[in-house]
């Protein structure tokens, strides 16, 4: 057995094991899926900001029209299908695995896959409000729109539900999020490089000493953690449900 099927099989041995598993994730889980994670969407793309001044807050409200540009072309797949990595957590809930997936992602893929115990920190593309009179739309409605989405009942702006940096996580999401890692005997983080916070703060909340991290590149979790250079779809892909 290589080194790599060795760590997978041990990743088994750990969810068969397992009464209460979190999975946490982020970008990372949804390249496989055709979405470019943070690192590939944040390069300059207007007027010399950056992604993370763009989808912020402040700029939402100062420039609509040009945070829509960015958020449409750089955020939003809607053709987007969920890979090995969401398909198997989906599987692996449906075959009774107590499960929780706390994401950062907004793509809303876990939920396409089949996933019901999903936590997104950061909000989802597939929920929108109007600012004015709060009536929902979805995200093809957003995005078909002209320039700045605007309500077809009122007029108003439409907003993303989804956290813009400079805004806070949704407190009810945190508390749930925190609950479930106390709560659990496994920790799997996948596909995230660790820089955003508070998300990434929430790991420490998990006390028990099954941890693996699936990442392509290693943000050096420390020597508790079973460290797989891996694709995560691909190690998803060889894991079974039982
Ligand atoms: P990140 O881009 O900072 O890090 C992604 C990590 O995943 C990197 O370390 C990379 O090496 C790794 N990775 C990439 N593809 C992988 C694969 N196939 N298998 C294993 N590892 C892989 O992502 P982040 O930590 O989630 O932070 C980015 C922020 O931007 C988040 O807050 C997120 O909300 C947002 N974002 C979301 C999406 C999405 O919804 N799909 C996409 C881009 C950015
Ligand atoms: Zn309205």
């Amino acid at each position: 057995m290589n080194k790599l099927d060795e760590q997978i099989a041990t990743l088994q041995k750990y969810i068969d094991e397992s009464k209460r598993i979190v999975f946490f994730g982020g970008a990372g889980v949804s390249t496989e899926s055709g979405i470019p994670d943070f690192r590939s969407a944040s390069g300059i793309f207007t007027n010399d900001l950056s992604a993370s001044q763009i989808v912020s807050h402040d700029y939402f409200f100062y420039n609509p029209s040009e945070f829509y540009k960015f958020y449409k072309e750089k955020m939003m797949y809607l053709d987007a299908k969920p890979n090995n990595c969401h398909n198997k957590l989906a599987d692996l809930e449906t075959a009774g695995k107590n499960i929780t997936i706390i994401t950062q992602n907004i793509d809303g893929l876990h939920q396409a896959a089949g996933s019901k115990k999903v936590l997104e920190l950061h909000g989802s593309i597939h929920r929108n409000y109007c600012l004015d009179c709060q009536k929902a739309f979805d995200a093809e409605f957003v995005y078909n729109s002209k320039g700045v989405p605007l309500c077809d009942k009122c007029g108003g702006i439409i907003k993303p539900d989804v956290v813009l940096y400079g805004e806070p996580l949704h407190e009810e999401t945190i508390n749930q999020a925190i609950y479930a890692l106390k709560n659990a005997d496994l920790l799997i983080v996948g596909g995230t490089s660790l820089n955003v916070y508070p998300a990434a703060s929430f790991i420490h909340y998990f006390s028990g000493t099954k941890k693996v991290y699936i990442n392509m590149e290693n943000k050096q979790l420390g020597e508790d953690f079973l460290f797989i250079e891996s694709k995560i779809g691909e190690v998803f892909s060889k894991i079974k449900t039982k």
